[in-house]
């Protein structure tokens, strides 16, 4: 088994019930665990700014799944949300993308890993840091550092209320 971490991203069609169906269908994964889920964090978007700000959160995962096979089930799983592939870093009703394998580093034309924009995303870093406080990359460097050193976009975490978008308005 190996600890595999996915981030969750949607600002379309009702965000937070599509993170909540990404969830059942990665806690249904084969030969995967699903061991814990984030608090959900609103943020804004990356890129274009004319689009809804997003919801995100990640999962910890164990599977044994290959990253490839785990990649190939994470894109299935965004083709049953009706994800549409328009404009680069454009809207979507979900994104989920493979942060952190194991202690692997992976470069191939599919798959880049640790993610390659981890490292400067806010609400990427501070799931992952819910999660799992002491967690490292494949380098030695700590998500707690780096989640210091990041750039903050002024992410609002989330109440976990089912259809709702209420902000907690803070890091409680
Ligand atoms: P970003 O990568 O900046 O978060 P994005 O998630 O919107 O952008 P997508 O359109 O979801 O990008 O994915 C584009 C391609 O990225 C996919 O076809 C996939 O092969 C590739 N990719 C490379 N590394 C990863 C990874 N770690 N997780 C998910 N996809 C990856
Ligand atoms: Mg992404
Ligand atoms: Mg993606």
């Amino acid at each position: 088994m190996v600890d595999a971490y996915i981030g969750l991203g949607s600002n379309l069609a009702d965000p937070l019930s599509q993170l909540a169906g990404a969830l059942a269908r990665l806690a249904a994964l084969p030969r995967t665990h699903l061991v814990a889920q984030s608090p959900f964090y609103a943020s804004r978007p990356v890129g274009p700014q004319d689009q809804p700000d997003f919801v995100n959160g990640a999962v910890h995962l164990q599977t044994e799944l290959a990253p490839l096979e785990l990649l190939d089930a994470l894109q299935s799983i965004e083709q049953a949300h009706q994800r549409e592939r328009i404009q680069r870093w454009g809207p979507r009703t979900l994104d989920l993308d493979l942060l952190i394998y194991g202690t692997q580093t992976i470069n191939n034309d599919r798959l880049t890993v640790p993610h390659v924009e981890l490292v400067n995303r806010d609400f990427v870093l501070q799931p992952l840091l819910d999660l799992s406080p002491n967690l490292q990359l494949p380098d030695g460097r700590r998500v707690a550092d780096l989640r210091q050193q990041c750039v903050d976009n002024g992410l609002r975490r989330l109440h976990p209320v089912p259809g709702s978008l209420a902000s907690s308005g803070g890091d409680d």
